[in-house]
């Protein structure tokens, strides 16, 4: 299968089993608007349990908060959102899609990429052990013509992208005859600013009504409430705020699923410290966060860190970490150093004074900040198409398994009576009863055992117990584990023990 078959595979997987429903459906849907159903909405609850935890029960000196999407219409004039949180679009006349300029060129740099990438691989199969990387790359025609012709666009691109030149955006894309994927032509329009935010009124005090706005992020939330965290929870610096919530944005192309939505959920940190140690706190998180991300088994070099070449109004240093999904490596999540910017806004625009009084120093000032924000959908995403499997049985069938992480498996344990009958349902009763106050289970008496092994292989289930007719004897039961198929015979006693091993979230925190 190609990666984009697999793609198609998840999303169709994710529906028939209940994890992702296109919003609004019976009114044929709204665009990049998603619900999470009755598995979904377990493994979004657990990732965000993963996260929570590892934050604020594993790091004293970070709390969480829970801040409203509404907020007052000034706060995203201090962030610099209301001027600066534009993407450039541009239409093509032909298709009357809209595309974002900069994606379009970042995709034609990536071809580029793609085919030095082949080059090489070529180059290492020809020469086998004696291969040499480097020299190949800087002697190789082939090579050497696309790297110079990716400098070149790059560069431009990069120019183009820090003086903000809409004009230039345009012109690359006629120079290197990017055409619509869709009409296949070069009819484009200008390229334009277009403001992500979401509006709404609210009715005022009698004075009329006032736009506010959808929050786009949930740490400016954080940055309003510093003070009163900072005083009410007498926190000394440095000390980190977390929150999870959701975001809104008006994305101009929407069209990966629930890597790019319009209405998202966020996990983000701000955590404050001395100015002039902000360097030190961002390579500390970097690494921090990376460790979260590895520590879930799904392959080291699934990652990668992407430092920014063009540094948000706000930032002194910042760089994604990258997972490599289905299309490709994309952004997971931001690690960011926002220097005073927000704090400091925030004071100036409110006139309330937002400063910390250092008591090692005797001075008081506006704290640095360090963020980490990540998306919980893409995260979700992430795990989604990682666990993903179809794998070929010795019996010639084929199974759709999610090897999930275990302790993030929406359903722990499935259990299943052999037969629909002769006391069987009734001693599965029992095991139902020994486990339910600790793990997310299902019971299921329906159809072929094998049957019912695939159903619970398909959303993720670490472990199936079957109770068959010996287990009225010998209170034993039958432990299928869903990535090794193997089972063995378990007591009832033991069960609530051999499952925790595996799935309590305990077990994930420890390690970090
Ligand atoms: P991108 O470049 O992909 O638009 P961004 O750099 O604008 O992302 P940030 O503003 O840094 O993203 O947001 C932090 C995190 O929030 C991202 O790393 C991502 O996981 C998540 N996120 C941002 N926009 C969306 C969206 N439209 N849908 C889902 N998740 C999102």
């Amino acid at each position: 299968m190609t990666q984009e078959e697999i793609f198609k595979a998840i999303v169709a997987h994710s529906k028939e089993y209940g994890f992702i429903f296109p919003s609004s459906e019976i009114y044929d849907g709204l665009a990049a608007v998603y619900d999470y159903g009755q598995m979904g909405v377990e493994l979004k609850n657990n990732i965000k349990r993963y996260w929570w935890e590892a934050m604020t029960r594993l790091n004293e000196n970070i709390v969480g908060l829970d801040s409203c999407i509404f907020m007052h219409p000034k706060v995203w004039v201090a962030s610099g959102h209301v001027a600066a949180f534009n993407d450039p679009l541009i239409d093509n006349k032909d298709s009357k899609k809209r595309y974002r300029a900069d994606n379009l060129i970042e995709d034609y740099l990536d071809k580029i990429q793609e085919k030095i990438d082949k080059e090489v691989a070529k180059g290492r199969k020809r020469f086998g052990e004696s291969f040499d990387e480097a020299q190949f790359k800087a002697t190789n025609p082939n090579v050497l013509r696309e790297q110079n012709k990716w400098n070149e666009i790059h560069n431009r691109y990069v120019a183009a992208e820090q003086a903000n030149d809409l004009k230039e955006y345009r012109n690359i894309i006629m120079d290197c005859d990017i055409v619509d994927p869709i009409s296949g032509t070069k009819n484009w329009t200008d390229v334009r600013q277009f403001n992500l935010m979401f509006s709404t009124q609210m009715s005022n005090t009698g004075e009329g009504e006032d736009k506010i706005y959808l929050r786009p992020e949930t740490a400016q939330g954080i940055f309003v409430e510093y003070l009163n965290v900072q005083k009410t929870g007498r926190m000394k610096l440095p000390f980190g705020i977390a929150q999870i919530g959701k975001a809104f944005r008006n994305e101009v192309v929407a069209r990966q699923f629930i890597f790019r939505m319009r209405e998202f959920e966020q996990m983000e940190m701000e955590f404050f410290c001395r100015p002039g140690t902000e360097m030190e706190w961002f390579k500390y998180w970097k690494e921090k966060r990376l460790k979260w991300h590895v520590n879930l088994g799904m392959g080291e070099e699934n990652y990668k860190f992407h430092d920014h070449e063009k540094l948000a109004h706000y930032a002194n240093a910042a760089t994604d970490i990258y997972f490599n999904f289905p299309f490709g490596f994309k952004e997971l999540e931001g690690i960011h150093s926002r220097t005073d910017y927000d704090l400091g806004n925030h004071q100036k625009l409110s006139g309330k004074k937002i400063q910390y009084f250092d008591p090692e120093t005797g001075e008081s000032y506006v704290p640095y900040c360090v963020e980490t924000s990540i998306g919980v959908d893409r995260m979700f995403l992430a795990v989604l198409s990682h666990s993903y499997h179809e794998e070929k049985l010795e019996n010639g069938e084929t199974r759709v398994v999610l090897s999930i992480p275990a302790p993030l498996a929406p359903v722990k344990v499935a259990v299943l009576p052999l037969l629909n009958k002769d006391g069987l349902p009734e001693k599965a009763q029992e095991v139902v009863d020994e486990i339910k106050y600790d793990f997310n289970y299902q019971f299921d008496a329906k159809d072929s055992i094998g049957k019912r092994y695939r159903r619970q292989d398909a959303i993720g289930t670490p472990f199936c117990v079957t109770i068959d007719h010996d287990t009225l004897n010998d209170n034993q039961v039958t432990v299928r584990d869903r990535d090794t198929m193997e089972q063995v015979r378990v007591p009832i006693a033991e069960l609530r023990e051999m499952i925790d091993k595996k799935v309590n979230m305990r077990n994930l925190l420890r390690k970090l």
